[in-house]
């Protein structure tokens, strides 16, 4: 088994608002249609980091090609434009949510413009629409600049904080800014975590560290061709 994540910031239409400083977080909505289309015609099926879970518990199947997209900050775009666009290919995708920032703004990028993050009400529209929610943490920290007490706070308080909000367990983490070490990871697992995701280009099997699986970044220059390669090559040639 081996299972491609890919990472998506912001589905939105170009150009960035005026200000925007990280231009290639933003993926259009006719590249995101593109790409799920040839995703599903390649014979990937989405499933979430909770399938991928059961089945490495050994409670579950996957599909033969499985997929697992995800989102990370809880953009209201995630809502607006992405969520459409899923459903009408028939796919699910994982939303990293800061827990306290919800329905407020992207406050920990100071110098980044200030765009709305998804509020309760767009989260359980996409929970009834199937779409699972992450931790994300409290308030996005580099977890790895923190003390370990504090760094333990922002990993449990965010994570009782959606379970509140979601009514469900949360499994997973987003180290924020991708930022981990052995001992974030060890508070992670601490803080309840059985699964967490990093930014690196490879592919994940049932042996993957579950705490560090691996995605491919997704931005304004993937190309649907380019894409193919990609997932290609890191099946058949560096799948180790
Ligand atoms: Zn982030």
């Amino acid at each position: 088994m081996r299972l491609p994540i890919l990472m998506y910031h912001k589905i939105d239409r170009l150009p960035p608002p005026p200000g925007a400083r990280y231009h290639r977080n933003y993926v259009l909505p006719e590249q995101f249609d593109a790409q799920l289309a040839a995703l599903k015609r390649w014979g990937y099926e989405t499933i979430s980091f909770a399938d991928w879970l059961a089945y490495r518990r050994g409670e579950g199947t996957l599909p033969r090609w499985p997929i697992i997209l995800t989102f990370d900050d809880g953009y209201r775009s995630t809502y607006e434009v992405a969520w459409p666009l899923l459903k009408r290919h028939g796919a699910t995708a994982t939303v990293f949510l800061v827990s306290d920032l919800i329905g407020k703004t992207n406050a920990w990028d100071a110098e980044e413009i200030q765009e709305p993050l998804l509020d309760a009400a767009a989260i359980a529209a996409l929970r009834a629409g199937r779409i699972e929610f992450g931790s994300h943490t409290r308030t996005h920290p580099a977890l790895t600049a923190l003390p370990p007490q504090r760094a333990l706070v922002e990993l449990r308080d965010s994570r009782a904080a959606l379970q509140q909000l979601l009514g469900e367990p949360v499994r997973v983490l987003c180290y924020p800014y991708g930022k981990q070490n052995p001992a974030v990871r060890a508070l992670a697992r601490e803080a309840g975590y059985e699964a967490a995701v990093i930014a690196r280009r490879r592919l994940n099997s049932r042996t993957t560290d579950p705490l560090r699986l691996t995605r491919l970044r997704i931005d304004t220059s993937t190309r649907v061709p380019a894409l193919r390669w990609t997932l290609w090559q890191l099946r058949w040639l560096w799948w180790t």
